[in-house]
């Protein structure tokens, strides 16, 4: 497949590829796996690319504990972000990514 990162739809895509990733982890509970997925997502932020509100998909959330690639789910007094995601779960995945708060356990 060809990427070209003037794409407009091409950080977007990425970051769907990412999640496929990060959800096939936790199906298979490869930890491991994982910790790459993580590894190519910090190198694709040093290298200029774009967080988008799917990579939250990163993270189980802390507000449903919806796993790594999957939906969020209803959770009393916590809207979901544009139906998918708990914001919660998109800023922590933010900061986990950049390096700023540590890496919850991504495999529950
Ligand atoms: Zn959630």
């Amino acid at each position: 497949m060809r990427v070209d990162v003037d794409e407009p739809q091409a950080v977007e895509e990425f970051w769907n590829g990412m999640r496929e990733a990060a959800a096939a982890a936790a199906r298979h509970q490869d930890p491991n796996l994982y910790r790459a997925i993580v590894k190519i997502g910090k190198s694709a932020l040093a290298q200029g690319v774009e967080l988008v509100p799917s990579s939250g998909y990163f993270l189980q959330c802390p507000v449903c504990s919806a796993q790594s690639g999957q939906t969020c789910v209803n959770a009393p007094g916590h809207p979901l972000n544009e139906g998918k995601l708990h914001p919660e779960r998109i800023a922590l995945s933010a900061q986990a990514i950049r390096g700023e708060v540590p890496l919850p356990e991504p495999l529950a």
